[in-house]
């Protein structure tokens, strides 16, 4: 008898088969990273009430809670001190554990922009910013940890995806900043957070369930949700053509915004590289259908990046491809991102843009580059600590 061979472990080959179910060493699959616990703001009312009956304590507490946390923008059970100590501690293990953790928090623009640097159960980071303006302010936040897209010229896209948020994980960061915004200090600003923009770190449609899913917390009347207009909710996209036809179909008159970058395959390539699935034409397709189902404007985002794609003729033909349509450009001066070979456009080359888009009929704005010096900008969220500011 020759030596027993050693026993090969068995790989279940199901795709359904939860991850965390096999082992690390079992074979060359890889662990899908750990989702969070569950949170009140995953659940939908109904839910919340089975939850809490769950739990063996009475339905109402299901409304008293989300009045806390929605209504009151109370985030931590040990301030619900109208609960019974007893339920206080069931609800905070099962419904209310903690999902972020605050690493820093960085200020600039005198306090009216903020950015949060967060740490999640599994220790990944993300980042959320607040920005307060005379009429309004708006929290932009992220989807996803990491990004997926690889966009060349945006920070987040350099380091990868490390997950997905869960529904909880991305509403917990607007109900933290409108707390922030509650307490007054926004100097300047109304107290009420108004606007939520998804286009801080992350690819939104990338993780589809979970955004809409917090996008119907944020936009239910209060208690339910934080009871935000949907008009006031802006969902960004690189342009993922089935996800915003599924968008459309949703029935919300959210705000959808491109992220276009140039108006011709060749470059939108390279600087989208989720273009070379879905091009141009295909991505404005689905764009104007989308603005026709919601009677909503959509909005192309457009980097001003120097000797790249701020030429003349590509501001003509952007200028055709999107007159008479229901959109509205919105030129984003390039943000310095580590490492990156490109910088923002000349200002006069950018006021000529304006000037050839604004003549073929299409409504543009150039937007404030909020947040630069805390690299809190469009395409500067990376979730760095290196320097050291780190907690722990
Ligand atoms: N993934 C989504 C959500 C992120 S939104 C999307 O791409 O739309 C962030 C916006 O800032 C996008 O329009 C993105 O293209 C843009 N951006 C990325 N890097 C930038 C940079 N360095 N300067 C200016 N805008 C940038």
């Amino acid at each position: 008898m020759g030596p027993t061979l050693p026993l090969i472990p068995v790989v279940p080959s199901t795709p359904e088969t939860p991850d965390d179910a096999v082992p690390a060493q079992a074979g060359p699959r890889r662990r899908r990273p750990a989702m969070p616990p569950r949170h009140l703001a995953d659940l939908d009312p109904e839910a919340r009430r089975a939850a809490v009956k769950e739990l063996g304590l009475p339905e109402f507490r299901a409304k008293q809670l989300s009045t806390h946390y929605f209504g009151r923008l109370v985030r931590d059970v040990a301030e619900m001190t109208d609960l019974p100590a007893a339920a206080r501690e069931k609800i905070g293990a099962d419904l209310l554990p903690h999902l972020l953790t605050p690493v820093r928090e960085l200020s600039c623009d005198d306090g009216a922009t903020r950015k949060a640097l967060w740490r999640l159960h599994d220790n990944a980071l993300v980042e959320s910013v607040l920005m307060g303006y005379p009429d309004r302010v708006t929290a932009c936040v992220s989807s996803q940890a990491g990004c997926g897209m690889a966009c060349p010229f945006c920070a987040t896209g350099q380091a990868g995806l490390t997950r997905n948020l869960s529904t909880a994980e991305i509403v917990d960061q607007v109900v933290y900043l409108a707390g922030v915004a509650a307490s007054g200090a926004v100097a300047g600003s109304p107290p009420r957070l108004s606007r939520v923009v998804f286009m801080g770190m992350g690819e939104p449609l990338a993780n589809y369930p979970r955004v809409i899913a917090a996008v119907r917390r944020l936009t239910s009347p209060a208690p339910d949700g934080l009871g935000l207009s949907q008009r006031h909710i802006t969902v960004s996209t690189v342009g993922l053509v089935p996800a915003m036809r599924k968008l459309a179909d949703e029935d919300l008159s959210v705000t959808l915004a491109l992220s276009l970058h140039a108006p011709d395959d060749d470059l939108r390539d390279e600087l989208v590289p989720v273009n070379q699935r879905w091009k141009v034409a295909e991505v404005l397709d689905a764009a104007w259908e989308y603005a026709a189902r919601t009677g909503r404007r959509v909005s192309i985002e457009y980097a001003m990046i120097r000797d790249v794609n701020d030429q003349p003729w590509r501001a003509d033909l952007l200028g055709r491809l999107l007159a008479g349509k229901l959109a509205h450009v919105n030129l984003i001066p390039l943000n310095p991102t580590p490492g990156s070979r490109w910088d923002a456009s000349p200002k006069p080359v950018e006021r000529e843009f304006v000037r050839r888009l604004r003549a073929a009929g299409v409504s543009t704005t150039v937007r404030d580059t909020r947040g630069q010096e805390i690299d809190g900008a469009c395409g500067q969220l990376a979730a760095s600590t290196v320097d050291g500011a780190e907690a722990r």
